[in-house]
This record gives C-alpha cells, structure tokens and sequence, in this order.
C-alpha cells in the first residue's frame, strides 16, 4: 500500500508564469514578485527589448539592440517588424515589400516567410527567436528556468495570428498559458494600479499597430464593450513619412535620388530619432552621413514641421475611436477616463488629438512602454492561481457565421460579444435526400456571405436520405479565452459530427475589416431588401415544390380545373421571383397558398380516414 504525502511548498512559493508584451518594434518580459509587486525584467528601459532579430549564420541568431545595430552591417539578415507579418501570406503583405530592407520569398500560397542568405524562415520561427531571448533574460533574473507565459496581442489579431502567436511561444519553449488583447492587459495595469471603476477608453500607438478598446472596470471584472484600430498603423508609418521628405530634399539638395540599403537604414534611424526628440524638444539639429555616396545632410527639424507631416497619419486613428464609442453605445461625455499606451503616445500632437475626442485629458501615469506587460503579468499571475479577484472578458471583433439557403449569413456570434463563449443553433436541408451538408464558415457584418470573408469549410456527412426539411442538424461555435474559434456540426438524428479548429491559411488585413465594417454601414439598406427578396423567393420555392408534389402524388383527389388554376399560378410566380420586388412574391405565395388549401384539406381527410377507418375528418 502507497499512501501520499502533500508537500507543503510554503507561503511565497509560486509557479513561476511571466507576462510578455510581443511588439512589432520592442517587447518586455515581467512579473509579479513573491509580495505581489509588479515589475520588469531589466531596470531603467534596459529590459526593453527591440523586436529585430539579425540571422548571421545557422545557428548564429542574435536578438534585440544588438541585433539593431546589423541592420546597418547585415541588412538582408537583420528582420524587424515581423508581427506585421504573423500569419499572413504573401499575397497580403506584398505592398508592403518596399518598405522593408530584407527579402520575402514570392511563394504565393501559404504563410509568407522570410528569405535570408538562401534559407526560408517562417515569421512564427523569427518570433520564436525575440520570445526565447526573452525566456532566457527572465530566467538569468530569477535564477530558474520560466516555462510557462501570457502574451499580447492587438486587439484586432484575426485567429491565424493569435495561432501563429502561440506557436511561437511554444516553439520557444514556453507554455502559452494565454492570449491576451494588449489595451486589457493595460487597463488591468491600470486597475491593479489605482482600484478605479468606470469606463475606460484605451488607446494605444506603438510603431506597428493601433488599438482602441472601451472597456468597463468594475468589481475586479474587466469587460470590454468594444474594439477597434488598425494593424496598420503607428510610428513607423510616421518615420516613413518623414524619410519620404528627407529623400525627396537628398535629391534635390544633393542629388542622391538612389539610396543603398544601408542607407535606407541611415535615414529611417535618423528620422526615428528625430521624430522622438521633438516629442520633449520645440526644435533639434539633425545630421547623418550617407557614407556611399559621401553626402553629410543637415538640417534644423522643428515640431511644427514634423506634426504637419505626423498629422494625417495621427488623423487616422480618430475614426476607429469615434465607431469603438458607437459600438459600446457612449458618447465621449461616457468615458471615465484614457489610458495612453505605447511609445508614440509621448507625442504631444497624439496627447492633444486624444484628449479632443474624448473631451479629457488622457491618464498616462505609467511607463507606456510597460502598460502592457505589466497587464501581462497580472493576467499571468491570475492564471497561476495566485489571485483570485480578477476575471477577464473579452470580446469578438468581427461576427461569425455560417452560410445559409441563398448564400446568406446565418450569424451565430454577433461582432462584440464577450469571450470565452459557445453558441448553438439549429438548422435543417433545403433539398430532398441531402447526404451531406456544407458548413461554411464566415466572418463579417454583412448579410450575404459573398460580402464577408470566408474561415473555413467543411462537409457533415454521411447523412441518410431523408425530404428537405427533416434533418435536425445542430451548429456550435465555440471561442476559447484565446479567442479561437471551434465549429462543431451535428446531425441529431444519427449523431454524426464533425468538427474544425478554424484556422485560416492567412489574415485579414486592416483595409480588409475597415471594408468590412464600413460596407456594412453603408449597405445595410440594399443588404436588407436583398436578404427580403431571398426569403421571399425561399419561402415561395418551398411552396411550390410541395403544391407540385401533392399534385402528381394525389392526382385522384384533384378536381377539375384545380391543377391548371394552381399552374397558372405558379407561373406567375417564377415571373416574380427572377425579379426583385419581394411584396409581389409574397402575394403570390399568399395566393398560391390559399388556392391550394382545399386540396391540401382533402388530402389530409383522405389520410386520416386510410388511418382510423371511415369517418371524416370533422366528425373525430
Ligand atoms: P510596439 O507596441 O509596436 O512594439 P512601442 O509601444 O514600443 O511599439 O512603440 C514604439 C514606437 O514608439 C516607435 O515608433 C517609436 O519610434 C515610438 N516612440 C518611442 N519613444 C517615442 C518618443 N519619445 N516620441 C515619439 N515616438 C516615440
Ligand atoms: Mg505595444
């Protein structure tokens, strides 16, 4: 006989789970310590780590500042912004191309990768590389090896890049434990911070993406009432633009109209440094050397300047703020209070534009550049088991569905709704003897599937034979707490299922879920007449099939002239439904319906009197 013994760790003894802002331009690990004190791996802004990754060899990766300075050196070896491109393909990155100073392999299906000296990497492998330096930073701080992890994400990442995200942190070695949206990890930074309750509007501006997310703190729980931003969008776009205007003056001044990729690296770091300074100086001296060319460019660079140039791009992120007001249902006069998140919010023109839309001054008492991690930690400290005041909600950014008869949207979870969730619906065939049934999956504001974005798709079957309208086919979407998705198809007669992890081959792009929303607005009208017209032509289909069948089959009960009348009308009805008017369909339905309703009576009679002997239907 074994027994067991419970070994008692002590008070203070804890698993060790680290929270880990995964930027575009920089990530950070922390944690929260043995006195439930937050902090950050590496003091002074020395734990902030840049998210470039220089591949010099098979085996000779190098991470981080270090890796910065090959951008110079090893430029087609040295990778940066490379959550840009998780999980997407190449078809929706290629614009991007000449942006960026190294090489994307032109394979146009599947995930893109990244192409240096001759090797294929994907960006799944390239984040591994930035999470496993940053493992091995945290355990030098504690002395122990760290296994397990939370790690953000924008708000709007799409499944692909949440899973894409995931399998980087376990390629690296670590246990995601999970997938937090970065602006709630932020406002549960700030909710640790400062016990507030209310609502709160978060806006983030790093150098790759932007988010704005309202949510609601209250009693240790944080639910989110709406998302929105834009993948596309941050510091970055601003050092672009500012590199725009300082070649267009190389060339005129200098006649540099061609710049190697060195170079190119050259001007993005000054005019990066450039735009930084002015965010606490009115006015700076800037000077580099293009040492190909033998060119030194000068230049004074005031902040005025530099926000007529940064000011359309700031510009962009005030309608994703007005709709994420919309979508929770305030005005701004509902907001308690902004968080500032992100490196490029120590802009004043960013402080200034914010503060306007949302009618306050923005709340920016912690390091913006540690928001999240911090937020991080605490989720992961959560997880851990470690505390127990704190519950997270989070939210859908787009809906999801499946497709119906008429190629229209069924939605199973509407845009918005809270995390982890499940959903069943029931659904039934259109058509006699189906054997198998389509489940296709879309995600997307508007009616029709052909508007929205196709997930994924599959086929339940076998299924027995049986008239349409039969089967009893049940549809469950579930979302994990990662935000990923889970269809299950179910056939309650023969319990046949089947089942899918939506996982798409690549993205939506921004453009893609601004197109989406927008349409959604703007044609919701013509959406709803043609989802009417459908219906009406559904509904009368129906109709006409079972008249049709009742008449062959029945052809002993029908009396004269009742089949030619019921004909004429149903010619008359395929005339309406190839139009669009769906009241003149529903007339003739009407009609067709009540034209057929004596027969219908005597077929019915007829049966119940083969069933229970000679009486009449009236009489039992
Ligand atoms: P991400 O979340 O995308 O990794 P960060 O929040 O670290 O990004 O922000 C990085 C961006 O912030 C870069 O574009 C950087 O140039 C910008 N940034 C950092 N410090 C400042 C500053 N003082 N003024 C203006 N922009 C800044
Ligand atoms: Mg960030």
């Amino acid at each position: 006989m074994a027994s067991l013994l419970q070994i008692d760790l002590g008070p203070g003894r804890k698993r060790r789970v680290v929270g880990i802002d995964l930027g575009t331009t920089n990530s950070l690990v922390a944690y929260i310590d043995e006195h439930d004190q937050p902090g950050v791996i590496g003091a002074d802004g020395d734990g902030i780590v840049p998210s470039v990754i220089a591949v010099l060899g098979q085996g000779d990766v190098v991470v981080g500042r270090r890796a910065k300075e090959h951008l110079f050196t090893d430029t087609e070896k040295t990778v940066y912004s490379v959550k840009r491109l998780m999980g997407k393909s190449y078809n929706d990155v290629e614009r991007d191309t000449h942006l960026l100073s190294y090489r994307l392999a032109p394979r146009r299906e599947g995930l893109v990768r990244v192409e240096i000296a001759g090797t294929e990497y994907t960006p799944i492998e390239l984040s591994a590389m930035i999470l496993r330096d940053l493992k091995a930073r945290a355990e030098e701080h504690f002395g122990e090896t760290v296994t397990a992890a939370v790690i953000t994400v924008p708000a709007y990442f799409n499944d692909a890049q949440r899973q894409a995200t995931k399998d980087a942190g376990k390629l690296a070695g670590l246990d995601v434990l999970r997938i937090l949206n970065e602006p709630t990890a932020a406002a549960l930074a700030y909710g640790l911070d400062q016990e507030r309750k209310g609502t709160v509007a978060v806006y983030d501006l790093g150098g790759g993406t932007f988010d704005i997310s309202i949510l609601r703190l209250e009693g240790g729980v944080y639910q989110v009432l709406a998302t929105g931003g834009d993948t596309y969008l941050g510091g970055d776009d601003i050092d672009q633009a500012i590199m725009t205007r300082l070649r267009s003056e190389l060339a005129e001044q200098h006649g540099v109209a061609e710049v190697t990729p060195q170079e190119l690296q050259q001007i993005r770091d000054a005019a990066e440094r450039a735009k930084q300074a002015l965010s606490t100086a009115e006015e700076i001296a800037m000077e580099f050397t293009l040492a190909d060319h033998a060119v030194t460019f000068h230049r004074a660079f005031r902040r005025d300047e530099l926000e007529e140039i940064a000011g359309p791009i700031i510009e962009r992120t005030m309608e994703p703020c007005r709709r994420a007001l919309r979508d929770a249902g305030l005005a701004a006069a509902g907001i308690d209070a902004v968080v500032l998140v992100g490196g490029s919010t120590r802009m004043p023109l960013v402080k200034q534009r914010v503060g306007e839309i949302f009618e306050r001054e923005p709340f920016d008492s912690l390091n913006p550049d540690e928001v999240v991690a911090l937020g991080a930690a605490i989720q992961a400290d959560v997880l851990s088991g470690n505390r127990r005041d704190t519950l997270l909600l989070d939210v859908v950014p787009l809906s999801l569905g499946i497709e119906t008869v008429g190629g229209m949207m069924s939605v199973l979870i509407p845009r918005n709704t809270t995390i982890p969730t499940q959903v069943r619906d029931h659904y039934t065939t259109f058509v006699d003897n189906q054997t198998g049934i389509n489940i296709n999956v879309y995600q997307g504001e508007r009616e029709f599937v052909r508007d929205n974005r196709q997930l994924a798709a599959f086929t339940l079957g076998p299924l027995p034979p049986l008239p349409a309208g039969m089967p009893k086919i049940e549809v469950a979407f579930t979302i994990d707490a990662d935000g990923i998705l889970r269809v299950k198809a179910k056939d309650m007669r023969t319990g046949t299922e089947q089942e899918i992890d939506v996982r798409p081959s690549y993205g939506l792009t921004e453009d893609e879920v601004e197109r989406m929303l927008r349409e959604s607005i703007e044609r919701a009208q013509d959406d709803i007449n043609e989802r009417m017209v459908v219906e009406a032509r559904t509904e009368a289909e129906t109709l006409i099939q079972a008249a049709t069948k009742t008449v062959e089959k029945h052809a002993d009960l029908v009396e004269a002239g009742e089949r030619e009348r019921i004909e004429e009308i149903i010619g008359r009805m395929r005339e309406a439904m190839h139009g669009g008017d769906h009241r003149l369909i529903r007339e003739i339905t009407e009609e067709l319906d009540h034209v057929t309703e004596p027969l219908a009576q005597r077929v019915m009679n007829d049966s119940v009197q083969k069933g229970i002997g000679q009486k009449k239907i009236e009489e039992v």
